[in-house]
């Protein structure tokens, strides 16, 4: 399922236009202070290392590579906006005692993407980000959101104007997206407003999980420029976004939210052959062979257990798709077919049942 989780988010990402990079899982203890990360986020950060006399620390955020990437050569305002994704994984202190489950963890993997581009290019950005949040949340079944932009608080650093101008993008991206949303005034962080989206499950919890953040902080400290359309040289717009949030937090909710009983394209096992007694078993393992090659992820039960029991236990797992196979299948090579939401779907020819279960793969639909 994280296979399949990234794979889609990948796809996705690639065409909505954003280069996938990957990024090293530790750095120079001078890169956290440049960032800032060594002086404000110490607490959150596990003990440096020594290596050859150098000080080395494990990443807690993404965002410091992604700018070495930026800073590598000189953009120019015709190559904005520029769009650098990663699943990248992060590394945090917490204490024993706060950590829960796939809810929070010490190492988790961000689906993290940092935007550069010019102030006047910041709307289409976060709309597009909108736009691409909803695809993706609502592929997993989640459309129902809670939405805030938080604006400039007391302590802050960048221009007035240019906090007044972003702030005033991201409302208006809000509204071309035609969310509600609720404005917490001077709830955003020192560096920049951003907008948060909360998802809600099946049973009506909500979850944070998207963020996009406006930074008018790292730019600065890592001396950020660009080439502008007057040929001299500029500070861009960052934007720091992540969709899920957290892949491994994100799976625990999208546990809860199926309640285990999950649609077809995701399900880790998507059906289970049901041999009647042991002399059909290597029937049921040639057939288990060509459905794994079509692409399908199938399960052969070979417990010997009586017939009633392996279907039970199918019940149990949540397999959507079960196929029995007794001697009359065996003869006319054909499968019994049970699906966990339509019950009895009586004989099949097993090429019917692959072209039926990849159909409803590709359209991420219940079998
Ligand atoms: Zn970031």
């Amino acid at each position: 399922m994280r296979n399949l989780i990234e794979t889609f988010w990948k796809n996705t990402h690639l065409a909505h236009g954003y280069e996938l990079v990957s990024t090293p899982h530790v750095a120079n203890l001078e890169l956290w202070k440049t960032s800032g990360h060594n002086d404000f986020y110490r607490d959150s950060m596990f003990d440096t290392m020594e290596v050859e006399e150098q000080t080395y620390q494990l990443k807690p955020m993404n965002c410091p590579f992604h700018i070495l990437i930026f800073k590598d050569v000189l953009h120019s305002y015709r190559e904005f906006p520029l769009r650098m994704a990663e699943l990248g994984t992060v590394y945090r202190f917490e204490r024993s005692g706060t950590l829960h489950g796939l809810m929070r963890v010490r190492g988790f993997t961000q689906d993290d993407a940092h935007i550069f581009c010019t102030s006047t290019q910041i709307k289409d950005e976060i709309l597009g980000v909108l736009n691409l949040a909803e695809f993706i949340l609502s592929t997993f079944g989640f459309e129902q959101y809670e939405v805030n932009l938080s604006t400039r608080p007391e302590k802050y650093v960048g221009e007035n104007a240019i906090w007044e101008q972003a702030t005033t993008a991201l409302r208006q991206a809000l509204d071309a997206k035609g969310w509600d949303y609720v404005v917490d005034e001077g709830g955003g962080a020192f560096y920049g407003p951003k907008i948060d989206i909360k998802i809600e499950d099946a049973i009506g919890r909500r979850w944070q999980c998207s963020t996009i953040q406006v930074d008018f902080n790292l730019p600065e400290r890592f001396d950020l420029e660009y080439v502008g359309e007057d040929g001299n040289r500029h500070r861009p717009i960052m934007i720091h976004r992540a969709l899920f949030g957290s892949l491994e937090r994100f799976f625990g909710i999208l546990v809860e939210n199926y309640a285990g009983d999950f649609p077809l394209w995701l399900a880790p096992v998507q059906a289970r052959l049901i041999p009647v007694s042991d002399e059909h078993l290597p029937h049921a393992m040639a057939i288990a062979a060509q459905m794994k090659v079509a692409g399908l992820r199938v399960q052969v039960d070979q417990s010997g257990d009586r017939m009633a029991k392996q279907i039970r236990r199918a019940e149990l797992e949540k397999i959507p798709v079960m196929a029995i196979i007794g001697a009359k299948e065996v003869e006319s090579e054909t499968l019994s077919i049970r699906s966990r939401q339509h019950g009895e779907l009586g004989s099949m020819g097993v090429s019917t049942v692959i072209e039926k279960m990849q159909l409803v793969v590709s359209e991420r639909g219940w079998f």
